[in-house]
């Protein structure tokens, strides 16, 4: 059991989670500010770059890449 999927939120992240770009070709201002303080969902997955399925509740969201698995905006610490 020594290998460890990491989430799909969990550092270090490769890719932007608003942007889907490898974070080593992102400029800052390419995230949009909602983004940036925390107001939108995830759209892509920080470790393959893949396009998430986000589903927006009323409590929160939850973003699931199909290699990484499921992050609940509940689970992040976030209100
Ligand atoms: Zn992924």
């Amino acid at each position: 059991m020594t290998s460890v999927i990491p989430g799909p939120l969990q550092q270090p992240l490769r890719f932007g989670v608003y942007t889907g770009i490898e974070l080593e070709l992102q400029a800052a201002d390419e995230v949009p500010t909602a983004a940036r303080l925390g107001l939108e969902p995830p759209r892509f997955c920080g470790q393959c770059g893949r396009r998430m399925v986000v589903q927006v509740r009323p409590d929160g969201w939850d973003a699931r890449c199909s290699r990484h698995g499921t992050v609940d905006s509940s689970e992040l610490g976030q209100r």
